[in-house]
């Protein structure tokens, strides 16, 4: 009895101190909590800071070009964002087919084109038996901006093939990184994508924002039916002052001597490709207006960003873009290095000089968001949609080997390995980089198919240039070569033909016509771009560790405290939510 008496009243002391200690743990506890809450969810500094976020992609701007132009550049543009903002040094695409609509929709969703379903700026429907342009929609056409407009010529390879002049991201499956900011602040976000192109304009406005893109028609920036019954008057305003017409009878010339640049001696080349009277060698003439080309020669020049830039400009001041505590956002994405990369290929003294332009352009750009928003309350989001490859001749000229593939003779050997099979004419469609076989036949000849895909893999794999065929009934399997990840990632059910077809290092997958040089490949020179972020409270730095695109649009919803876009692959880069606390 007194054994236990005396166990109980010690029982009730220790449960006594216990207690208090109890409560003592709970208070820091919810101390700690309270105060981790503060920096995490309830961050009241995070919100009001951000009042615009400004994502700027430059079309096929490889990474290595910030390095090898850097003498060139001035101190407020290219070298002001990597002096204020953290880079990414090693940041790389993980898909293969390295396109504009790809790269674009990557950035803006998180995903890959697995789930967003742009696997190339052209697939073939097998429902319509057609080619199909990634963002063409024949119920949302481009609203007109003057009467009788003549046709311009279209010399994009991915354009041609669009069949209406529809355009709406409706074939888009992700959800962007503006969609959710849409849906976050009850609607009440600005949001906006404008660029030189068409695709890189509606990708990265999602579904819920508004985009503006250039016209190679007519110099217009023009939209479709989806965004709008008619024209604001400010956007019919900046229209027809005809910007763009008053270059008509002026060149491209260098902004300095062709010495001082690296490139200087890089002008005449004969490989590379002249725009009917646009010429190798500087200066390039623009033409008359009325000439069909005139509108893509200035899209081929520096130029082209310019009067993106006046275009953006107009448009933040007339929506009012970062005037309240509701951050708006703005893509802009600039279409003339790869227009130029395009004709004059990457190492062209072409190329050179419009980066160099181009940083001057930046420059004014980020001197025109500091009057307006203010640089302080602006989160910069710079990127590219993917690279660009040397042409094979300037490869072949420096020692190494690489030529053209004529999609033609793939095809015949694609059919000729189907003949073994008893299936005349196996091949459907070729469109690179997919193979697109004919199920009927094949179902018609009862055979196996995957043995017909595998075998018509092999045989083009042999062939020279090939470097890999990958069956898309092989991706499934354990695969040992990591380009296959590449090719999964690339991968839509529906969308994706039945061979995914990869070219050697430096080879390109089709025949010169008036474009010389193209991207799409999955070798680093096409995958390898740029990733800063700069803004309040993100301290500079340079990060070497390999980052990939699909972790931006994650970046900024963390950085946001938003959720990441709904089908998002990518991580949040802790260097960028890092930020100074004020
Ligand atoms: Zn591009």
């Amino acid at each position: 009895m007194r054994k236990q008496r005396f166990v109980s009243v010690n029982l009730q002391k220790w449960t006594r101190r216990r207690r208090f200690h109890i409560s003592r743990h709970i208070f820091w506890v919810v101390l700690v909590l309270l105060m981790a809450g503060n920096f995490t969810y309830a961050d009241a500094q995070t919100r009001p800071n951000v009042k615009l976020v400004l994502q700027v992609t430059i079309d096929g701007l490889r990474a290595d070009l910030l390095n090898r132009y850097g003498d060139g550049f001035g101190k407020d543009g290219f070298r002001f964002l990597m002096k204020k903002g953290i880079v990414y040094t090693n940041a790389h695409y993980q898909h293969a087919n390295t396109e504009t609509i790809v790269g674009h929709t990557t950035l803006a969703t998180g995903a890959f084109p697995s789930q967003h379903g742009m696997i190339g700026n052209v697939w073939f429907d097998r429902e319509a038996g057609e080619l199909a342009y990634n963002i063409e929609d024949p119920d949302s056409p481009i609203i007109q901006t003057r009467e009788n407009v003549s046709k311009g010529e279209q010399v994009d390879p991915a354009q041609k093939k669009s069949r209406t002049q529809g355009r709406s991201p409706a074939v888009i499956l992700a959800p962007t990184f503006g969609d959710g900011l849409a849906a976050y602040y009850g609607g009440r976000s600005k949001i906006f994508g404008v660029s030189g192109k068409d695709r890189s304009a509606v990708s990265m406005a999602g579904h819920v924002g508004k985009a503006f893109w250039y016209s190679t028609n007519t110099g217009d920036f023009v939209t479709s039916t989806y965004y709008y019954d008619a024209y604001p008057d400010w956007v019919s305003k900046w229209n027809a002052q005809r910007k763009a017409e008053r270059y008509a009878g002026k060149s491209w010339s260098l902004l300095n001597d062709a010495p001082a640049y690296l490139l200087g001696t890089q002008d005449d080349r004969p490989y590379e490709a002249d725009l009917r009277g646009y010429g190798r060698v500087f200066p390039h003439p623009f033409g008359q207006a009325n000439d069909t080309l005139f509108y893509t020669r200035i899209l081929v020049s520096p130029i082209g960003d310019q009067l993106t830039l006046d275009f953006s400009k107009a448009l933040i001041k007339h929506e009012q873009l970062g005037q309240d505590e509701i951050p708006d956002y703005l893509s802009i994405s600039f279409s003339s290095v790869d227009a130029v990369n395009h004709f004059f290929g990457p190492s062209s003294l072409e190329n050179e000089d419009v980066v160099v332009q181009l940083d001057r352009t930046l420059a004014d750009l980020f001197a025109f968001i500091d009057k307006t928003v203010g640089l302080k309350h602006t989160l910069v989001v710079f990127a590219a949609d993917h690279g660009m490859a040397d042409m094979p001749e300037y490869m072949t000229e420096l020692g190494y080997k690489a030529g053209r593939l004529d999609p033609d003779e793939i095809v015949a050997a694609a059919n000729q390995a189907g003949r073994k099979f008893g299936v005349d004419e196996i091949v459907r469609f070729f469109y690179r980089p997919y193979l697109y076989l004919n199920d009927e036949k094949i179902a018609a000849e009862k055979i196996d198919r995957m043995k017909v895909e595998h075998f018509i893999a092999d045989a083009l794999t042999d062939l020279e240039g090939i470097s890999l065929a990958v069956a898309s009934s092989r991706l499934s399997a354990q695969q040992t070569n990591p380009l296959q990840e590449q090719v999964r990632n690339n991968y839509h059910v529906s969308r994706s033909g039945d061979i995914y077809i990869i070219q050697e290092p430096y080879w390109f997958l089709f025949d010169k016509g008036p474009v010389a040089a193209m991207h799409g490949s999955p070798w680093r020179y096409d995958t390898h771009v740029p990733i800063v972020f700069m803004g309040p409270g993100i301290q500079p730095k340079t990060v070497h560790r390999r980052v990939h695109p699909v972790d931006v649009a994650p970046t900024i919803a963390a950085l946001l405290g938003m959720t990441p876009p709904g089908s998002a692959q990518g991580m949040p880069l802790e260097e960028v939510l890092n930020r100074k606390m004020k």
